[in-house]
């Protein structure tokens, strides 16, 4: 079984590529994001007070999450659309730090993948180090704030959320300010690049199986979809000592 894990803040279109990889390669794709926002509207739509450790993980054995292609079902219901919403997205950032919370997703992810007939991609802040510290291909991903921002009011817009952008970039920043003290044992940070595929242009040289497949079709849809949402760029690792170059590591740090 192949396993790419895609990492990356908020935002920065990691399920979007994920989306486009898995399609290129004929993989599954596992929103692990979605999974927490569906037990955050699990926790909302039954009262539960979203501070309270104890009575939150007590609720994890009612709920029931599986997968149909692209949409996600809570106990039986499609709630694909309903956790994209403000109120789901404002608290998943509370009730996914839970360790017992984690460690049903966690379970999950890693049964679900399992099941999975080629490969499977997942995205998510833990793949690469906790759920698959082994996975064939890591890639993570980063975008400026300000690429950010207008990718998530272009998903909030579809949605129908009404939001602007500077609205949006403030709750972005706050979860990632949230996101980054969960670090910790969870959420250990992720190893150093030792190749990376930026938006400006591929290296090819010494990347694992796949990653010539993956970065074609990145740059081919980036020519197109992406254009005028500059910062993406695509970090890859998996292998040990090499480095980045001086000018990927420039422009990552600029992006940042
Ligand atoms: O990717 P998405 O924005 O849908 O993720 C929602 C939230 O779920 C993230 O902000 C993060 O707090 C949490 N999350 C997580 N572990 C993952 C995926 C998402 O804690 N593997």
């Amino acid at each position: 079984m192949y396993i790419i894990a895609i990492d990356g803040p908020a935002a920065s279109g990691k399920s979007t590529v994920a989306k486009l990889i898995a399609k290129q390669l004929g993989f599954s794709y596992l929103d692990t994001g979605a999974m927490y926002r569906a037990y955050t509207l699990y926790v909302i739509e039954h009262n539960i007070d979203p501070y309270n450790e104890e009575l939150v993980n007590k609720n994890l054995i009612n709920i029931n999450i599986s997968f149909d292609k692209t949409d996600i079902y809570l106990n039986s219901i499609n709630v694909t659309s309903r956790i994209r919403e403000d109120d789901v997205t404002k608290l998943v950032s509370i009730v996914c730090a839970y360790k017992k919370v984690r460690e049903y997703m966690v379970k999950l992810q890693r049964e679900i993948a399992s099941t999975s007939e080629n490969g499977v991609i997942l995205d998510g802040r833990d793949i690469g180090t906790v759920v698959f510290p082994n996975a064939n291909l890591k890639i993570y991903l980063v975008a400026s704030n300000e690429a950010r921002a207008k990718r998530r009011k272009i998903d909030n817009d579809k949605l129908g959320i009404i939001c602007s952008e500077e609205e949006v970039l403030k709750e972005l920043i706050r979860r990632d300010e949230i996101d980054s003290q969960l670090k910790s044992e969870l959420m250990t940070s992720l190893q150093p690049a030792f190749a990376r595929i930026s938006a400006m242009g591929v290296r090819y040289s010494a990347l694992p199986a796949h990653t010539k497949e993956i970065a074609d079709a990145l740059n081919e849809e980036m020519s197109d979809k992406w254009s005028g949402l500059r910062g993406i760029s695509v970090v890859s690792f998996g292998l040990s000592s090499a480095t980045a170059s001086e000018e990927d590591e420039k422009m990552i740090k600029e992006l940042q």
